[in-house]
């Protein structure tokens, strides 16, 4: 099934992009939890952590490294947090893997 990632992958929806290579796009949330708030998507469809295979676990480590890019460019290096949801109970509302790079202010010290 496609999601609302694919369409954006695919340049049938508009993002506010941050970063492109072959593998991972990242762009801004539409509904930001902190100044910064960016999506870091590998462009492979994935459903979520659970669904990633040995193949594909370099798409985690590309992941870390663009967000340690990113909080770099956007000066965030201070305090963020880098995360991913992986099922429903979790808060996983886009069903395509993805990493949610937060920062720019004090962030809770509630995970759960
Ligand atoms: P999840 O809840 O699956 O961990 O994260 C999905 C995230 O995608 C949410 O933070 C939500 O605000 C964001 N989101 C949902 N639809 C869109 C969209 O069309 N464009 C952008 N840029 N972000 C979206």
């Amino acid at each position: 099934m496609s999601s609302i990632f694919d369409q954006i992958i695919e340049g049938k929806l508009p993002c506010d992009k941050v970063y492109e290579d072959d593998t991972i796009l990242a762009f801004h949330d539409i509904a930001p939890q902190a100044p910064i708030h960016i999506l870091i998507v590998p462009k492979k469809k994935i459903k979520g952590l659970q669904d990633l295979t040995a193949q594909d676990m370099h798409l985690l480590e590309d992941a870390v490294r663009i967000a340690q890019k990113l909080a770099k460019q956007f000066d965030i290096l201070e305090g963020y947090r880098f995360l991913t949801n992986n099922g429903a109970l979790a808060g996983q509302t886009v069903f395509h893997l993805h990493f949610h790079l937060i920062g720019g202010k004090q962030l809770g010290h509630e995970l759960a």
